[in-house]
């Protein structure tokens, strides 16, 4: 789905009429005849509808429609009223119809105080666009209003010490923050939480606790999947309130790497990477997960086989169940033979 061309106007109540709460005498005096009856209905009522239309928006695009139905509508979706209230369908943007007018309608929403915007563009500023710091804060905002993948994804930010160096890396706040995430139903959280448990790592060691948390987890993850297959949908038993996100970074990428001939070619490369090597950064082989290295050797290396990275263990223990179990003895082997000076 493309991105939506909004029209909208900013967020800002300093910009918008005086709303109507009444109906205007002089309307009501002209009767059926005189006077549209769309137009004789009371703005906050206009609101009210246009905020439920938001609140159970399937995408982007249902917004932008009801914007252009007239210039009224176009008004007052831009109040913060109605832009607070759209769902995490409505501000999951594609990548491929990435705009300015995409970028600004986020904006507009994460300015309206709504949290699912403040982390699907607190993601893309951080792993896509470079902009680490407004990326983080956006992260932040969204995680205080109880967000729970934003609390995750700082939890993976501090685990990495992402968007600064190794001695950036805080696990006992990844910890905590996995924690509050796991409180609020995040299983990829509760899969870490349970990995920190068990390695120790961030917070001390208590292996059974540790093994309870991943079978809760395993279990989870289950039954989202059997969920998922009585529906008659996907299978993904990773689905969460941040897969828009991760779908978003996975497209950005394969993007970017479509377009890199075209940079190379001397057009430039708008993909954000910031002060590395984009070549050198890379993304997290989870194929769900879309972060990408914000500096050299961020992510950890699949321990037998040295050719997967990885942002978390959850991803680890993802890719493994996916598509990593079969891959891996292979890539071991083939990392062997060429060690063996086998290459030429
Ligand atoms: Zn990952
Ligand atoms: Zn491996």
């Amino acid at each position: 789905m493309a991105a939506p061309k909004m029209t909208l106007r900013p967020a800002s109540g300093k910009r918008h009429a005086q709303i109507r709460t009444s109906p205007d005498p002089r309307e009501v005096a002209l009767g059926h005849g005189g006077v549209d009856a769309f137009d004789r209905l009371r703005d906050d009522l206009v609101l009210a509808v246009l905020a439920g239309l938001a609140a159970r928006a399937g995408g982007p695009a249902d917004l932008a429609t009801a914007a252009l139905t007239c210039r009224r509508f176009r008004e007052l979706a831009a109040y913060p009223a109605v832009l607070s209230r759209a769902s995490a369908a409505a501000v999951a943007v594609r990548a491929g119809g990435w705009s300015e007018a995409a970028h600004r309608f986020l904006r507009w929403c994460a300015a309206a105080g709504n949290l699912h915007a403040c982390y699907f563009l607190g993601m893309v500023r951080f792993y896509c666009l470079g902009s680490r710091a407004a990326g983080s804060a956006l992260l932040a905002r969204a995680a205080a209003g109880g967000h729970a993948a934003a609390l995750y994804a700082l939890a993976v930010v501090r685990f990495n010490g992402s968007g600064g160096g190794k001695a950036d890396k805080d696990p006992r706040a990844g910890v905590a923050l996995c924690a509050r995430a796991a409180w609020l139903g995040h299983v990829p959280a509760l899969r870490e939480l349970g990995h920190c448990l068990q390695d120790g790592y961030g917070a001390r060691r208590d292996a059974a606790a540790g093994r309870h948390l991943l079978l809760h987890a395993a279990a989870r993850e289950l039954a989202a999947v059997l969920s998922a297959r009585r529906r008659g949908g996907h299978c993904r038993a990773e689905d969460d309130d941040g897969a828009a996100a991760s779908r978003f970074m996975v497209e950005w990428w394969a993007l970017m790497s479509a377009e890199k001939p075209a940079a190379a070619a001397g057009e430039g490369c708008s993909c954000g990477a910031g002060e590395e090597d984009a070549e050198e950064l890379r993304l997290c082989s989870h194929a769900r997960c879309g972060r990408r290295e914000t500096r050299r050797h961020e992510f950890r290396r699949c321990s037998v086989c040295g050719s997967a990275n990885y942002c978390s263990r959850a991803c680890q223990a993802l890719d493994w169940k996916r598509a990593h179990r079969g891959q891996c003895g292979a890539a071991a082997a083939a990392a062997r033979w060429l060690a063996a000076g086998n290459a030429y």
